[in-house]
Order: C-alpha cells, then structure tokens, then sequence
C-alpha cells in the first residue's frame, strides 16, 4: 500500500523525514503473537476473498493501461494477469475487530493503495500515475513470492516492530519506487523482490 505524504518526504527532505520518524524502540509492542495470527488469519484471508470477488467486476489487467515504462520493469504475463481496482477510498481489513486493536490506526489510513494477491486497489484521483502502480506491482511480487500467509506475517510483524514507514517490506516497495522515479535505468522487478526478500 502507498501513502502520498510518505513518498513526497522520501523523495524531497529525506534526513528530516528520517528524524521525524525515527523507530520508537522500546516502547514498540510485540510482535503479533501466533496465537493472534492463527485467529486473525483465516478471517483475514476469507475478507480478502470476498473483496475480491465483490470487486472483480471492475478489474482492469495492467497491461490494458498501456503504461510506458512498467513493461521494462515488469513481465508481460504479470502485467496481463494482475488487475487493479479503481475506487474512491480504498478497503482495509477489519483488524481492529479482530482483535488487533494496536492496528486500529493504521486501519484508519488513507492510502493511494492496497495490494491483496495479485490484485490492488487504487484511488481514483492517482490512477493515472504510473509510480502508484509501480509500487503496488512490487507488493503484487512479494505476495506471490511469499505466497499469502507469509506475506501477511512478515507484513504484520513490520509493522509492529518498525511502524509502517520502515517495515521491511513497504522500505522495499517505497526505494524500488523511488528508484523508478528519479531515473529511467532499468532494472528487473522482480529480481530486486527475490533479492531483498532474501535478506529479510
Ligand atoms: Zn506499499
């Protein structure tokens, strides 16, 4: 998922941003424990599903949008089968309802987009802009390489150890982006995934 204010910061005032969001430390809570995963897992896959579903309809393949540049970052076959779902805010699973409370703000957030699977939702106000789906097609990558439940983990244990800013794999997604943006080199998306996913 993408938050506006976020990648402004990181691509203009970046020791600023750096400072004002500074990881809490201590005062951090733990890591979602698994007797909260193994209850928030299945509820949280079957919302997704049913999101989906409810949404399929208005699914456009990427390759449909004839971005100009996602083709050389991205294979075609994921750019044919990945779709995304324009919308005016777009949906987050009930966690607080699930008993993760401490979520409840985050839940609450306004993002550009969400990426469940290989599909993702975006605004309609940026659905013109090839950076947003860039970035949602990184998360595309890492849930398919992950595969779900490893995704979801890894997602909630980063964002309770380091806070959205700086978990592991949003870092991933904002610096591939921010490289997308500043230059026009050419790398391999997925490549650049498997390999920092390999690090974590
Ligand atoms: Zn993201």
């Amino acid at each position: 998922m993408r938050r506006r204010e976020f990648i402004a910061a990181m691509v203009y005032p970046l020791s600023e941003f750096a400072q004002r969001h500074a990881p809490l430390g201590q005062s951090r809570p733990v890591l979602v424990t698994p007797e909260e995963f193994h209850i928030a897992y299945p509820q949280v896959e079957a919302w997704i599903q049913t999101t989906l579903a409810t949404y399929e309809k208005h699914a456009q393949p990427i390759a449909s949008m004839h971005f100009a540049r996602l083709p050389r970052y991205f294979d075609h076959d994921l750019l044919e089968s990945t779709k995304c779902i324009p919308i005016d805010r777009v949906p987050m699973p009930p966690l607080a309802a699930l008993g993760l409370g401490r979520f409840a703000a985050f839940e609450e957030g306004d993002f550009d987009g969400v990426t469940y699977l290989n599909r993702y939702f975006i605004k309609q106000t940026v659905v013109t802009e090839e950076a947003v789906h860039f970035h949602e097609l990184i998360h595309v990558i890492q849930w398919r390489l992950l595969g779900p439940e490893r995704f979801l983990r890894a997602y909630a244990n980063g964002l309770d150890e380091f806070g959205y800013e700086n978990s592991p794999l949003e870092r991933m997604a904002y610096d591939a982006e921010v490289s997308f943006k500043r230059s026009s080199a050419i790398f391999d998306a997925e490549k650049f995934v498997a390999k920092r996913l390999g690090r974590m």
